[in-house]
């Protein structure tokens, strides 16, 4: 049994079949948790849809009206690079829920993690890279809207800069947005976030890790968030398809185990949320995704500890 909450929808996977993007894998998760008995059936929550009020305090009318009729243009659901349909629409939704009940969890019990989300690419008026709508700053936007907090922090270690994050985030002075991403990778246009970690390519373990725990320690410096949302990309991987930096699953684990170290010790919630993830087998992007609750397991362990 986990001390924290799971949050999973048999929905969330958006039933692309053969595409790059393996959105099987958020079952696979859940499956691997339960058969390596890391979880119970109890730790596991399911979210409700996010409601259309608080994804349009995100998105524009325009954009989420196209969405919910059907009516995105070829070139618009191109970006998209994810087949329409109505399925779509629903997981998406489904997962903006599952990131706004981790932020609640998260807020009440230390830690949660949605199975999902992370969709980092999603901008205010359109979505591109396998994101549709921007299901972190949906419900950043929803616990600032309830009054649950004032300030948060997004830490993005997906190998891809956090283009939509660092977008409908510029000039929020709440907000504060680290993305450590490859250079020369997508997206081509980089907004800026708050801080820009722009990585060479073929990046190794020692070298990623020593810079993420520079910024970290700055940025904590610098502000004070009451929730941090963990956006955590499993394809900074050296098997990756869509990735060119070189950490290994160890250096993955030790990332995770560094972005809770930081939290714990700055007394900042987290809720985690899973991004990209396209390692040549599948069942890899599984492990470093388990990787990264068995790191927040043990941060929550040693956390109830220290404060006893
Ligand atoms: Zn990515």
């Amino acid at each position: 049994m986990l001390p924290f909450k799971l949050i999973y929808d048999d929905r969330y996977d958006l039933n692309l079949g053969a595409h790059v993007f393996p959105s099987q894998k958020y079952r696979m998760i859940h499956d691997k948790l339960l058969a390596d008995g890391i979880a119970t059936p109890d730790d596991f929550i399911a979210p409700q849809a996010a409601s259309d009020e608080d994804v349009l305090r995100v998105h524009t009318q325009d954009y989420v009206h196209k969405l919910k009729t059907g009516t995105l243009s070829h070139d618009e659901i191109l970006r998209l690079e994810v087949p329409y349909s109505k399925k779509l629409i629903e997981a998406c939704w489904l997962a903006a829920g599952g990131s706004i009940l981790a932020g609640q969890r998260a807020l009440s019990e230390g830690y949660a993690c949605n199975i999902g989300g992370g969709f980092h690419h999603a901008c205010t008026d359109h979505g591109e890279g396998f994101c549709v709508i921007h299901d972190v700053a949906v419900a950043i936007l929803r616990l600032q809207s309830d009054g649950a907090i004032e300030r948060a922090m997004v830490v993005d270690t997906d190998v891809h800069q956090g283009n939509g994050t660092a977008e409908i985030f510029g000039g929020d002075a709440s907000v504060f947005t680290l993305s450590i991403h490859q250079e020369h990778n997508y997206p081509f246009l980089k907004p800026p976030s708050t801080v820009d970690i722009n990585l060479a390519d073929g990046t190794k373990d020692d070298d990623y890790l020593a810079i993420l725990e520079k910024h970290l320690h700055t940025a904590f410096e610098h502000f004070a968030p009451q929730i941090i949302f963990y956006v955590a990309g499993a394809d900074p991987y050296r098997e990756d398809q869509l990735g060119g930096l070189a950490l290994t699953m160890d250096g993955l684990r030790q990332r995770d185990a560094l972005v809770f170290d930081y939290a714990r010790r700055n007394g900042a919630p987290v809720a985690t949320t899973f991004a990209g993830g396209y390692a040549r087998r599948v069942a890899d992007t599984v492990t470093i995704h388990v990787g990264t609750i068995l790191a927040a397991r043990d941060a929550a362990i040693q956390g109830a500890l220290r404060s006893k």
